[in-house]
């Protein structure tokens, strides 16, 4: 995959906007749930919010999630990145849109279902938390869409 660098020039060409943003490493669960203000699921090792990154340190992957490895970080990274560029060409959409986008854009693997999910449960970013899959669902949703064009 191409430099990080290269990914935002991409980025800035896809979206017809520039982004500029800080990243803010967070060093523990508790800072993490301040940010988010509410108790953050294990899996979640990053987020971007008010046109900054937060995420925890490659290092601290392993220990704070019980999903991640240090590998993670760099496509997790991308994911944040592509989530400012949608914010600030579209604004907020269904977070299925916003999720399902950012995940591709970033070139990560999700389980896709067999099956077209449906996209009502997955419109608010706290339904989209409950639901089972969501990532993987919310990608199914945005390459029918790219399928269908
Ligand atoms: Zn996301």
């Amino acid at each position: 995959m191409e430099n990080i660098d290269t990914f935002i020039s991409k980025l800035e060409d896809i979206f017809s906007v520039k982004v500029d943003f800080k990243i803010n490493y967070v060093k523990s669960r508790d800072e993490m749930d301040k940010v988010l203000k509410r108790k953050t699921e294990s899996w979640l090792v990053g987020t971007a919010r008010e046109g900054q990154i937060y995420i925890f340190p490659k290092e601290l992957f392993p220990k704070v999630s019980n999903q991640h490895s240090e590998k993670d970080f760099e496509p997790v990274l991308r994911h944040e990145i592509v989530h400012l560029f949608i914010h600030k060409a579209f604004g907020r959409g269904p977070a299925w849109f916003d999720e399902g986008l950012a995940c591709i854009l970033a070139g990560q693997k999700k389980k896709l279902p067999n099956e077209n999910p449906d996209p009502t449960e997955l419109i608010k970013g706290e339904d989209f938390r409950k639901a089972e899959n969501p990532y993987g669902k919310s990608m199914k949703l945005v390459l029918n869409l790219l399928k269908a064009i």
